[in-house]
């Protein structure tokens, strides 16, 4: 009988020995289950050309069956980058800043006031704010101790009036009364980081400087794997990189709204999110995309 024709018998101990292919079989499907539907956006990786077959004196030794090449995913690729600012235009075509303000001045006070703390609840303060001490040289007549009571509901107040009051004496000795439109001079105000900048900057003087980084910012960018980083200063150069100059003061609008309507910290509303099938975000709570465990928050 030629070799290889004998059919195998079943071994002494009464079950097939060799490979244990009930066990390959719950290996190849578990395998099959959790690779999931990869996203449009996984360019194929660098493999080696393997033949699918070896044929040697006009004889088909061995015949490997040929498999797609593995898929590499770039979560930066201008077409996917392209698609999100576009679904981000339909879904925000002319979102702004929700923090209510006549001057940068207010706008300024309003995002110091907003830290740790919900834009509603600062707008609940600010009418009567600025009711009472309508300019800012009324502000920096003041004592931080005596705008506490006026901002206390919106938090951290001992700070914020310090911040505050601080602010309004260094624009009026320094800067004539007028908030600076400079990314460099408004940082010599106290209480005031790149966040705070990058709003009262691209909201009211329509300046392009950066983008702001707060929390929906943070968490977004993260689920949406467009930076690695925890860190706000460097989230904001991941995405002063992959978002055009141009799209920066709507971008970070959009994402903040997003935060709020759709995907929110805790279950986000991913069966309601245009931007499913982009996201692969580890607490995603319905996905028609494969899961990547680190894009978490
Ligand atoms: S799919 Fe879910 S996690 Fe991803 S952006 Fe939309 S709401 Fe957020």
């Amino acid at each position: 009988m030629v070799r290889g024709n004998v059919p195998r018998q079943p071994a002494k101990t009464g079950r097939q020995e060799g490979a244990p292919r009930e066990a390959a079989l719950k290996t190849a499907a578990s395998s099959i289950r959790s690779r999931g539907k990869a996203s449009p956006f996984h360019e194929p990786a660098k493999t080696s050309a393997v033949p699918d077959k070896k044929i040697l004196a006009g004889r088909v030794l061995s015949r490997k069956k040929k498999t797609a090449p593995a898929q590499r995913y770039n979560p930066l690729a201008p077409e996917r980058l392209t698609e999100i600012l576009k679904r981000l235009d339909q879904l925000y075509p002319d979102v702004t800043c929700a923090l209510q303000h006549q001057s940068a001045w207010e706008l300024l006070v309003a995002t110091i006031l907003s830290a740790q703390s919900t834009d509603l609840n600062v707008n609940r303060v600010t009418p009567e704010l600025f009711r009472k001490y309508p300019t800012v040289e009324a502000f920096a007549a003041l004592a931080p101790e005596q705008l506490q009571p006026d901002i206390y509901s919106t938090g951290f107040f001992r700070n914020k009036a310090k911040s505050v009051v601080g602010a309004a004496k260094k624009i009026v000795s320094d800067f004539g009364g007028q908030v600076p439109d400079d990314m460099e001079k408004i940082l010599t105000l106290p209480g005031v980081a790149r966040k705070t900048a990058n709003v009262v900057l691209g909201t009211w003087f329509k300046k392009s400087e950066g983008l702001v980084v707060d929390t929906h910012v943070t968490r977004i960018s993260r689920r949406l794997e467009l930076t690695k980083s925890t860190d706000a200063p460097k989230i904001e150069q991941d995405l002063m990189k992959a978002i055009p100059r141009g799209k920066w003061i709507l971008f970070s609008h959009q994402i903040i709204w997003h935060g709020r309507k759709l995907c929110v910290a805790r279950r986000p509303r991913c069966a309601e999110c245009p931007l499913e099938n982009l996201c692969h975000a580890a607490d995603k709570t319905w996905s028609t995309v494969e899961i990547h465990k680190s894009a978490t928050w």
